[in-house]
């Protein structure tokens, strides 16, 4: 996917960005390959390979939650690794108000020089593991919306997520082909954790991966030995 290329297929879910955003896009670009010669961040360092399969595949999240492009909503992002899917959001949307979390500290720091280089504010990236964050009054019960990319499955994902999510908040999960299998082996967690499915969106990127969108609504609250210590969850997903 070129630049004009991503331009229009943005413009095709009605999302228009002025040069600023452009040039914002284009720098993430940059920086991200110059890092990611010095450490893993990305398997995938091709331009027209970023822009769809990290870029644009973020930036999908919004076309189908709307309130993402409208609101000045609270979004955390569990295992944000090298940014996605927050900060594509956060340049096309600037009004949402974002914090990224990583287990590794080697990525946080690259976040943290990424939101500057970018001139980003109203984002923030946070060192930790969700297990242990998801006890910290400061993050639990705290959020809109949480999402995680690439992390986990379902029945995982759930623990790490929904702990941070308010009542009547949502946790937007972001699947390939295996969604809905995943879906069916994740009720239970789903349930445990006070989590519901609303809705959800099955689409093709442009080169036709498949992928799904699950909306999991915050209908009770989770119960406080949620999550489990590090590592537990994992290991034991809940059944
Ligand atoms: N979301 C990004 C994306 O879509 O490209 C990164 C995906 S990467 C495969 C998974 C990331 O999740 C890693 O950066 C890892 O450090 C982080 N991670 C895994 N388990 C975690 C946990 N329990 N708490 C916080 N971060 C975690």
């Amino acid at each position: 996917m070129d630049n004009d290329e991503f331009i229009k297929a943005l413009a095709g879910h009605g999302v228009v960005l002025d040069n600023a955003q452009l040039s914002q896009f284009d720098a993430y670009f940059n920086y991200l390959v110059e890092w990611n010669q010095k450490f893993n961040l990305t398997a995938i360092t091709d331009h027209d390979e970023v822009y769809l399969k990290h870029f644009f595949d973020s930036m999908t999240l919004a076309f189908f939650v709307p309130t993402l492009q409208e609101k000045a909503v609270s979004l955390i992002d569990i295992g944000a690794g090298a940014g996605f899917p927050s900060v594509p959001l956060k340049i096309a949307f600037p009004q949402l108000k974002i914090t990224m979390v990583d287990a590794l500290a080697k990525r946080v720091n690259f976040l943290n020089g990424l939101i500057e280089h970018l001139g980003l504010t109203g984002i923030e990236a946070v060192h930790g593991r969700a297990e242990d964050l998801g006890h910290d009054r400061h993050y639990r019960g705290q959020f809109d919306y949480a999402t995680a990319r690439a992390v986990a499955r379902i029945s995982v994902l759930a623990e790490y997520t929904l702990p941070f999510v308010k009542a009547d908040g949502e946790l937007l999960v972001m699947k390939g082909a295996a969604a809905q299998t995943e879906l069916s082996d994740g009720q239970a967690a789903l349930a445990a954790l006070g989590g519901q499915l609303v809705a959800e969106e099955h689409f093709e990127l442009p080169n036709h991966d498949e992928r799904y969108i699950q909306v999991v609504k915050k209908v009770g609250p989770t119960p406080k030995k949620y999550p489990r210590q590090a590592g537990t969850p994992n290991k034991k997903p809940i059944q």
